[in-house]
């Protein structure tokens, strides 16, 4: 029998750290306006593990809080001494815990399945052949 994968990702001064196992539900990237800010890139991209798949979570960290327009809540857990966001949680997916990709610092991390809120993508970025949704799919999780 073969072990499932056990992955850690970590913030950039190192001492947030998440620990997976297995594989996750949907591997995801998001154009949105509030994701380029909090990354301060062109666009998230977040993996979502069952929280059955967490293993563990070391470290300080703080929280941001934030409405989606869905109306529900959005939690990013980041590291207070460097700043970057390493997970977080959505009030619509009580089962779920997203993990920011960079955070894997894992160049062959599975590729993202599909691409939401290419509404605001940048105009001269290009991306892969997946499924592009203009804003958030109704189906956040495929069953
Ligand atoms: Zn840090
Ligand atoms: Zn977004």
């Amino acid at each position: 029998m073969t072990e499932p994968v056990e992955r850690e990702a970590a913030c950039s001064c190192g001492q947030l750290r998440i620990r997976t196992t297995g594989a996750p539900s949907i591997v995801s990237s998001c154009h949105c306006l509030e994701c380029q800010r909090r990354t301060g890139s062109l666009f998230g991209a977040a993996a979502f593990f069952p929280r059955a798949g967490i293993v563990a979570i070391e470290g300080e960290r703080s929280t941001w809080r934030r409405q989606a327009d869905s109306g529900a809540w959005l939690a990013f857990h980041f590291c207070p001494k460097c700043g970057s966001t390493v997970f977080w949680e959505n009030e619509r997916l009580p089962d779920i815990v997203s993990v920011a990709i960079g955070a894997f610092a894992d160049p062959h991390f599975p590729a993202p399945v599909r691409t939401v809120w290419t509404r605001t993508k940048h105009d001269w970025l290009g991306f892969p052949d997946i499924p592009h949704h203009p804003e958030s799919p109704a189906t956040l999780v495929p069953r």
